[in-house]
């Protein structure tokens, strides 16, 4: 079986689907063929892969097509019947399922692995998501006018940065832990009560804004209620001014990201503030977050970059590449392309498989 890894063509897309160092973790039987140039910008080199075994070539004419972005529509008539594909559904990637679906190929769609135990390998949102963590917190840090940790000088004290985390999910449990590596002294609302004692365990205080959400069977929150979601405004709007730094992360899986910064609560933070607000791709958590861009209102920076772990490229691919050839373990039996469809998180994944659009 032959496993393809494209150069990514999306113009923020500096990650690649498969790295060299796990060419050699794949299934017996499953060969690489990379395009050249494909681990380029998150510096893997051509040689670096054919060292590993993998060989340089045309990767659309593989049994497996593994990409990070979701195929456009260009690249999507290079499929053939049969053949599987593994990416990142995101963006417009929906509008390209029909003629996925009538091309008969297998897609599986890396947002749509079941969060269950066995699948923890797989879950590419979580590594993904690790990165974000961290990388919001260095990008807060970079654009922070003050230090983070407190230092004790000939000069005088500096007190430390007072960093707040809405949404202590996966990345922001990662920003929370990179924050306070920094010296910050951080704080931390979800509104998943069970989340209060992984923050406290991080060294951080857990708010108490009053508002308590619900949680799926799938760990995730329940979308609060308008009264709810502006009860938490309102508690939040008294608690932002303390703050130096806001990382938010609150999401709702499918829908668009809760409001919970107000411009009123921007304007109330101190000059030389930061937001970094990692929701901005779904709409954002702050009002004033312009997707995709870096805005300054009332001297407090508010930084809305859209795929933030492709601003990591080396390790954001590595766990990414680990999860996908965990996907491809399930995906091949005897060396050849054949997917276990019983397989909960194989079907769970699928979104295209012959003439269904799922
Ligand atoms: P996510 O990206 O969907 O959301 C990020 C966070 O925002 C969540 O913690 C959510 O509770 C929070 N949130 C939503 N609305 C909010 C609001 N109004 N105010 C404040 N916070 C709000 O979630 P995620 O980080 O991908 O994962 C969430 C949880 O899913 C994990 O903590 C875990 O329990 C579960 N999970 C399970 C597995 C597994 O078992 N394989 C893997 C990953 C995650």
């Amino acid at each position: 079986m032959r496993l393809g890894v494209p150069k990514e063509t999306a113009p923020d897309e500096r990650r690649v689907a498969l790295v060299p160092e796990t060419v050699g973790r794949l299934p017996e039987g499953v060969e690489v063929v990379v395009e050249a140039g494909a681990g380029e910008s998150a510096s893997f080199g051509d040689d670096a892969y054919r060292s590993a075994g993998a060989a340089i070539g045309d990767p659309w004419a593989a049994d497996v097509v593994a990409k990070v972005a979701w195929p456009s529509s260009t690249e999507v008539p290079r499929f053939r019947s049969g053949q599987a594909l593994i990416g990142f559904l995101g963006g417009s990637g929906a509008e390209t399922l029909p003629a996925l679906a009538e091309a008969a190929v297998h897609a599986f769609a890396l947002e749509s692995i079941p969060r269950i135990t066995r699948a923890q390998p797989i879950d590419a949102l979580s590594s993904q998501a690790t990165v974000a963590g961290y990388k919001a917190v260095l990008l807060a840090a970079d654009r922070l006018p003050r230090f983070f940790p407190m230092l004790t000088t000939a000069a005088g004290t500096i007190a430390p940065a007072k960093v707040l985390v809405i949404g202590a999910g996966v990345a922001g449990l990662q920003a929370i832990a990179t924050a306070r590596r920094l010296g910050a002294v951080v704080s931390a609302f979800d509104v998943r009560p069970a989340v209060a004692e992984q923050v406290r365990s991080l060294g951080a205080t857990f708010l108490d804004l009053g508002v308590e959400g619900e949680e799926t069977e799938g760990g995730y929150a329940r979308e609060l209620t308008p009264e709810q979601q502006a009860a938490q405004q309102d508690a939040l709007q008294q608690r932002i001014p303390q703050f130096d730094v806001l990382v938010t992360t609150a999401a709702i899986p499918g829908r668009p990201a809760p409001k919970l910064v107000t411009e009123a609560a921007v304007r109330a933070m101190p000059p030389g503030a930061v937001i970094v607000d990692l929701a901005a791709e779904t709409g954002g958590n702050c009002e004033l977050t312009q997707r995709g861009s870096e805005v300054v209102e009332g001297g407090v920076t508010i930084v809305g970059f859209t795929n933030v772990p492709s601003l990591m490229p080396t390790h954001a691919s590595q766990l990414l590449s680990r999860n996908v050839a965990a996907l491809v373990a399930l995906l091949v039996r005897d060396g050849e392309l054949k997917p276990d469809w019983d397989d909960e998180i194989v079907a769970g994944s699928c979104v295209t498989r012959e003439a269904v659009v799922a």
